[in-house]
């Protein structure tokens, strides 16, 4: 990953959205996401622990947002945030990272920025991430 990678020092989406997937890909099902760091959503559905609350913020994330971020569970992650793109990454803007990073003050990524050159297969991001409950 490049040093540059903007979600290093970003974070947002970790703490806007929920993050929910199938129940089995925690690990004490077959999966490889510690249960340990979800909680359960539906009857088929878990999600990361801390991400369903009014002020959402992964449980796994470690660091300051806007600062310095990591996963602390990054190679044993769920789909959601496998998935989820860094906007202008691969020449694709994501408005749900500029949603997010806009939450905190943090300025839109767009794809014709330099360090979008620089950068290999990205990071975190969204087909389940959705809103947490108001
Ligand atoms: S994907 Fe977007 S919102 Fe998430 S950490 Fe990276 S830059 Fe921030
Ligand atoms: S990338 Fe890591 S810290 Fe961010 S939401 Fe997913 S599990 Fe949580």
């Amino acid at each position: 990953m490049s040093e540059l990678n903007p979600c290093m020092t970003c974070g947002a989406c970790c703490a806007y959205f929920r993050v929910s997937f199938y129940w089995a890909e925690a690990d004490d099902a077959g999966g490889c996401v510690p249960a340990s760091q979800t909680e359960p959503l539906t009857p088929f559905l878990r999600c990361m622990r801390g991400t369903n609350n009014r002020q959402s913020r992964c449980t796994a994330l470690v660091g300051d947002i806007g600062d310095g971020v990591s996963c602390s569970i990054y190679e044993n992650r769920p789909s959601p945030c496998r998935e989820f793109a860094m906007s202008g990454e691969n020449g694709v803007e994501n408005d749900a990272c500029n949603r997010a990073r806009a939450h905190y003050g943090l300025p839109p990524l767009y794809k014709d920025m330099p360090f979008h050159t620089g950068l290999d297969a990205a990071t975190l991001a969204s087909s389940e991430l959705q809103s947490p409950p108001n």
